[in-house]
């Protein structure tokens, strides 16, 4: 798996703060590298921000799945 892709199956983890520190440094570290990894990553913050704006509570089910579709678009993109 590309170093991209690597870091993505990591993303909704990092977005929930599950990560340790370690995990967390080197994933910010290749994000800031790599322009289409922080473009998705924008996205995805986007639309949970949106999101916890309207329900102040979980991201619920239907997000979360769309976070995680966004993500493997974004992995199938690494791929060309
Ligand atoms: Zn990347």
């Amino acid at each position: 798996m590309s170093e991209c892709g690597r870091h993505f199956e990591r993303i909704s983890e990092y977005l929930d703060g599950e990560l340790d520190q370690e995990t967390l440094v080197e994933i910010e570290r290749h994000l800031s590298e790599c322009p289409r990894c922080g473009n998705c990553l924008e996205s995805l913050k986007r639309t949970i921000a949106l999101c916890r704006r309207l329900e102040d509570e979980e991201i619920p089910l239907d997000v979360q799945r769309r976070i995680k579709e966004k993500v493997l678009e974004c992995l199938a993109e690494e791929s060309h």
